[in-house]
């Protein structure tokens, strides 16, 4: 059983109460509800996120992030890596990009 500290409060506070990195990357609901992306403390909660490692800053676990997100990489498309970046890339600009 994975659910053991559940609580069952209506939630009061605008916070997000389901994990947008795997919603965006296809997740199912029943899935990504279960978690959040980070806690109220800024740290990484999603198991997802924290198995990755950035390429560009090698960050990882509570601080981890998505190149797209990567503070040290603010304008550099070449580095999509994700399958979400890849998706949201192709979708938006319909064709490939060829370097
Ligand atoms: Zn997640
Ligand atoms: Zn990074």
């Amino acid at each position: 059983m994975p659910e053991t500290t559940q609580r069952r409060k209506k939630n009061k506070k605008p916070l997000p109460t389901e994990c947008v990195f795997c919603k965006n990357n296809g997740e199912e609901e029943a899935y990504y509800r279960k978690h959040l992306l980070k806690d109220a403390d800024g740290r990484v909660s999603c198991p997802i996120l924290r198995a990755y490692t950035c390429p560009i800053c090698g960050a990882c676990g509570d601080i981890a992030h998505t190149v797209k997100y990567c503070p040290k990489s603010t304008k550099n498309p070449e580095t999509l890596t994700t399958v979400n970046a890849f998706k949201l890339l192709r979708n938006s600009m319909g064709k490939r990009r060829v370097k």
